[in-house]
């Protein structure tokens, strides 16, 4: 049985790199008939923010992305929370101790600071290893009974975990394959904490092996950690999931990790939902909140970073879940590209209904004041969807069948209203008022018997019927416009242009 798990830490909005994780995690999860499972990590109290819990939850559910237990749902290996959990760490780190893996370690931070300087000064970095660990105050070099002596007197301590010396240590990636690192190069990581607080790396192997997860799939930040995280399993005596290091979400430039700053310099969101720092009062946008559809974030992060092994480009969360495997993750980062991001939100955008975006397009002509019969809205929906990409462009781009222009485009009226157009504008309201009301009658009174009949410039006469009409050169066929916004309308705006290009020029 599958089980895997998404386990965020609750430091602030989950970034866009952090929803892919999670996605890639869901569709592992679903294709394996497994259990998804969502864990909070909030072991370092000092770096949590009130908010973010639920942040999390609520951007998964937006993306639908569904967990079979979780912090929010509970579930047979709860509580899913690592600091409710906390009363149950500090056995297995005194396990470790016992079984000669971990040791009892006093030094204070200043002591730890003024090393760092030592070794600083000869152009050395410090490690707390194997080649260091008897120079400093642990229950190493000071023995088990005066560490116990200073436990018992209420000496703060930490415990370390104890890497054999030389030994190497080979992590197995399902993307990666072998990634084989020497304990030389590893130091002696904190796993418990003078507050009673087991550290992340503790934390994350009980609980995945408490939780029985099967599969380890992250990002590949974590990849260094992998070793301990493999040694941590060796010492226990459990046996360690597969792991899966996900390549990093870079720049669109493509050198360097995506982060919060290249979204704020190159205009899109970085974070799923708009985030409002408790701190600092600072907001940074949301892709739902700039009208990103669900469907189209999820398309598009599944793609950075995976393909499956063909051309196709569009695929629904259950398509993904199908095609979805591990072995077409690519090592290398991904680079987030905006114009794919958008495209992406175009087609799902036009995947809506018309009564879908027609029910947009009414909220927004009733936010502007305009009548806006639920019928009509749908209509214009249907005939100006495709050039739409987010709900926010529907009013700007459909007004015109709402309210009559209020003034038209100097440019469009310099390109195109010669002095005569009065002429031929009038004559447009006569063949409104005496053809039948439909396309073929009035595009052949218009374009054949009058237009072309008298050898006009045709589009200098239709672009000047658009000006009187929508106050600009743009929007759909001329005749069908006309059409939909009906005969009267349609000659009231006329004479109005008449009027007012008539004074202006
Ligand atoms: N809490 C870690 C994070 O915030 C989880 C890493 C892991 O999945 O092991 O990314």
């Amino acid at each position: 049985m599958v089980r895997v798990r998404f386990a965020p830490s609750p430091t602030g909005p989950l970034h866009i790199g952090g929803v892919r994780t999670a996605l890639y995690n869901y569709l592992f999860a679903r294709q394996n008939g497994g259990k998804m499972i969502l864990r909070i990590e909030d072991t370092d109290q000092t770096r949590f923010v009130p908010g973010a819990e639920q942040y999390i939850i609520e951007a998964l559910e937006w993306l639908g992305i569904q967990f079979d237990e979780g912090v929010h749902i509970g579930g047979p290996y709860g509580p899913y929370r690592q600091s409710d959990r906390k009363p149950m760490y500090r056995q297995y780190a005194e396990q470790l101790i016992r079984d000669g893996w971990a040791y009892y370690a006093f030094d204070r931070p200043e002591a730890l600071e003024a090393k760092r300087k030592e070794y600083e000064a000869e152009k050395k970095t410090f490690q707390y290893d194997c080649n260091t660990r008897s120079g400093m105050e642990n229950s190493l070099s000071l023995g088990m009974e005066e560490a116990q002596r200073r436990i018992d007197a209420g000496d703060p301590y930490v415990v370390r975990f104890k890497f054999p010396d030389n030994l190497d240590i080979t992590v197995h990636d399902l993307i990666r394959g072998d990634v084989t690192m020497n304990s030389r190069l590893l130091d002696d990581k904190v796993l418990f904490k003078s507050d009673g607080m087991p550290t992340y790396h503790l934390a994350n192997i009980v609980d995945d092996h408490t939780m029985e997860i099967t599969h380890v799939i992250r990002g590949e930040e974590w990849l260094p950690s992998a070793p301990l995280h493999v040694m941590l399993y060796k010492a226990f005596g459990w046996e360690a999931p597969q792991f899966a290091h996900l390549p990093l979400l870079l720049k669109p430039e493509g050198n360097g990790k995506l982060s919060k700053r290249d979204g704020d310099r190159l205009g899109f969101p970085v974070f799923p939902l708009e985030w409002h720092d408790p701190k600092s009062g600072e907001i940074s946008s949301g892709y739902r909140e700039k009208g990103y559809l669900p469907q189209a974030v999820v398309n598009m992060l599944a793609l950075l970073g995976w393909n499956p092994g063909t051309e196709q480009e569009l695929m629904t969360m259950d398509e993904l879940i199908k095609l979805f495997n591990i072995e077409h993750i690519s090592k290398n980062g991904a680079k987030f590209n905006l114009d794919k991001a958008k495209w992406f939100q175009h087609e799902y955008f036009q995947q809506l209904s018309d009564e879908e975006v027609g029910a947009m397009l009414e909220a927004q002509a009733k936010e502007h004041g305009a009548a806006a019969e639920h019928d009509y809205c749908v209509k214009v929906a249907g005939m100006m969807k495709e050039r739409i990409t987010f709900p926010s462009e529907l009013w700007d781009t459909c007004c015109y069948f709402f309210q009559a222009p209020t003034e038209y485009n100097e440019k469009d009226v310099a390109k195109r209203w010669t002095p005569d157009m009065h002429v031929h504008m009038q004559k447009v309201i006569d063949i409104l008022n005496t053809e039948p009301f439909e396309h073929d009658a009035i595009h052949k009174a218009l374009l054949d018997d009058y237009i072309a009949a008298n050898e006009l410039n045709t589009g200098k006469v239709m672009n000047s019927l658009r000006i009187c009409v929508v106050g600009r050169t743009v929007g759909p066929d001329m005749i069908t416009l006309i059409l939909t916004i009906g005969k009267e309308e349609t000659i009231r705006r006329i004479e109005r242009a008449i009027e007012k290009l008539k004074v202006e020029n």
